[in-house]
């Protein structure tokens, strides 16, 4: 038994593309960045807030939000968003 020791890997493989751990840009738990190469947003799969993306052009913007405020705006892009990932848009915020 080694699951306890791959744990601690800061990045993995799944589906073919490397994924790395990074911190949550809503709740700052550990989550899987899944933004693909070249791509101004990002998207993060967050074991808390569930599989969301920010656009590029809104993400310093979002990054100066307080938590409530960036909890709130994916609520909405839930909410706009019926199927699929939720994208975090200048509508959000
Ligand atoms: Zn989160």
């Amino acid at each position: 038994m080694q699951t306890a020791r791959s744990e601690r890997e800061t990045s993995f493989v799944r589906d073919g593309k490397r994924s790395a751990v990074m911190l949550c840009d809503i709740c700052k738990g550990l989550a899987v960045d899944r933004t693909p190469p070249g791509s101004d947003g990002v998207k993060i799969n967050c074991p808390t807030c569930g599989n969301y993306a920010i656009a590029g052009d809104v993400l310093d913007k979002f990054r100066k939000l307080t938590i409530e405020e960036r909890r709130r705006a994916l609520e909405k892009a839930k909410a706009r968003l019926s199927l699929g990932r939720p994208l975090i848009t200048r509508i959000e915020l």
